[in-house]
């Protein structure tokens, strides 16, 4: 009932419970606990149903979310679930781990006066019921298509492609390099932000749905990799999401100094037996982060769960400016994370190991056309010592036509994908192309949006092909 709606004013933002930091420092737990059923009812009832949903327009699914806050409310739980399912294919991972205050919150009306209604964790909360409920189920299709689509690379976009597909009756296979699927959500995001259970937990009810895994399996390059030539003329179309992992390198002397590393490496191992490596744990070391996005942040705390003596975060800008989720940010410091802003790399010093950084320090300059303010350098340097240092500079798109021998697929200037006018593909007819692959380094919601997008592609693309009587080359695949 809409008069249930509008509690802004009574009832004031109330997050989850967040497990004290103390406790958090000990484990790798996820650090939020979900929603109780009168507290999540509390929250969406301070919805406001706007006629124009900011939310929604800035939520990259276009997720309905004033009538799921609305069914909510009401105690209607299975269906905000299967109106929230609609537009997106993993809400319990949104719900989770979306910058919520860059996205839809941080666009919700009520928030300059009363703060934002908590959308992300409303989210969760109706899908984590929904598995309780046994309301989720694998979405197997009503008949089959018997054309086949395949899928490189696992992540959000591969999955939420796969899905999608799947369901309208073709059959799905995804080629996964590593010995999971879940891209980033299993082998970069860490466990305090994103259990893994919960992407196993998918996992299981897409292998349910009939979706065919190939895990281990490369393609383009690597070891026993399949060339993608092979994989085109094995299926009617093909969905290259790859995901990027090329680290952005320091150039400074003594980068090749030990323990001086790439993020992904530390944050692969630090989820593994291989945390207990001396090389690869932070225990009882001084731990210096370069960066000041989600990964530096990851990087930190995850140093601090591994019982380092210090860790500081050293980025060239200043807090204002930084990329990280101010949310995350403030979850590391709570954890005890600090850090040196305007610094950027010179040197690593040491002999053998790394024993500390030199850092110039930097000023603020002009602001550019977004907003963000440029840096430029001082003439004061200094230095931190350091056991271990992190890089955590960000991520490019490896060369793939080169990797892969296939002079013909297009990429940007970026080396990024590029995909045409026609929606998804990309410069080789019949393969499609989305997630960070296509965007650089992004969100995972902006990968599953790619997925499902690339999906109705596919399908526009192969029922044109199958009215043609007879298609032209370079038409169809
Ligand atoms: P990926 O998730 O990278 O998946 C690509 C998959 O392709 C991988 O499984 C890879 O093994 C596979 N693959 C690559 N090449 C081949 C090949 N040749 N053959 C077979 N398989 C191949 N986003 C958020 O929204 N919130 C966060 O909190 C957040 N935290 C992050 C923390 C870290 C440390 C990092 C690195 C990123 C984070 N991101 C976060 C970004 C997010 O994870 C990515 O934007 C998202 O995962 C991209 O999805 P994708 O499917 O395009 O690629
Ligand atoms: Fe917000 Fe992300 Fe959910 Fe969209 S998918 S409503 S941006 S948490
Ligand atoms: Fe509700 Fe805020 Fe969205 Fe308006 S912007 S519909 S108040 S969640």
């Amino acid at each position: 009932m809409a008069e249930q709606m509008l509690q802004f004013v009574k009832w004031s933002q109330k997050r989850p419970t967040k497990r004290s930091a103390a406790e958090r420092r000990r484990d790798f737990r996820e650090i939020y606990e979900g929603f109780r059923s009168d507290a999540a009812r509390e929250q969406a009832s301070r919805c406001s149903q706007c006629g124009i949903p900011y939310c929604t327009v800035h939520c990259p699914l276009g997720n309905i979310i004033p009538e799921w806050l609305r069914l909510a409310t009401e105690g209607r739980l299975q269906e905000a679930y299967a109106l929230s399912s609609q537009t997106n294919s993993f809400p319990e991972i949104c719900g989770r781990i979306c910058p919520q205050d860059r996205l839809c919150e941080g666009n919700c009306v009520i928030q300059p006066g009363f703060k934002s209604v908590t959308i992300g964790a409303v989210e969760r909360y109706i899908t984590e019921t929904a598995f309780e409920e046994g309301w989720v189920q694998p979405r197997t299709p009503r008949h089959e298509i018997g054309q086949s689509i395949g899928i490189v690379g696992s992540g959000p976009a591969g999955l939420a492609c796969a899905e999608r597909l799947r369901a309208a009756g073709y059959e799905v296979h995804v080629y996964e390099r590593q010995e999971k699927p879940g891209g980033l959500l299993m082998y970069g995001i860490p466990g305090f932000k994103l259990d893994k259970r919960v992407v196993e937990r998918r996992w299981k009810l897409l292998e349910a749905q009939g979706i065919i895994f190939h895990l281990g399996q490369a393609i383009g390059h690597g070891e026993g990799a399949i060339a993608l030539e092979t994989l085109r003329q094995q299926h009617d179309a093909v969905f290259l999401a790859t995901g990027v992992y090329r680290a952005r390198q320091v150039k400074a002397p003594g980068v090749g100094l030990a323990n001086v590393m790439e993020a992904l490496p530390y944050l692969k191992a630090s989820q593994s037996d291989e945390a207990t490596t001396e090389s690869l744990t932070a225990r009882g070391k001084r731990v210096v982060v370069l960066g000041g996005g989600d990964t530096a942040m990851d990087c930190m705390r995850t140093a601090i769960r591994q019982g380092a003596a210090d860790v500081v975060c050293a980025y060239r800008r200043d807090r204002d400016n930084m990329p990280g989720s101010r949310q995350e940010v403030l979850n590391a410091e709570e954890e005890g994370a600090r850090f040196e802003w305007m610094l950027t790399p010179e040197a690593f010093l040491g002999d053998g190991h790394v024993e500390a950084v030199r850092l110039r320090e930097m000023r603020l300059g002009a602001a550019d056309e977004t907003g963000r303010r440029a840096v430029e350098p001082t003439e004061q340097v200094r230095d931190l010592k350091a056991d271990m240092v992190i890089c955590a500079l960000g991520f490019e798109a490896e060369p793939l036509p080169t990797l892969w021998a296939e002079p013909d697929l297009a990429v940007t200037s970026w080396g990024t994908l590029a995909v045409g006018e026609r929606g998804y593909e990309t410069s080789l007819p019949g393969v499609f192309a989305g997630g960070d692959i296509v965007r650089g380094a992004s969100l995972v919601v902006w990968a599953i949006r790619d997925g499902r997008g690339a999906a109705d592609a596919i399908m526009k693309h192969l029922s044109a092909c199958s009215v043609s009587e007879e298609p032209s080359v370079g038409e169809c695949a």
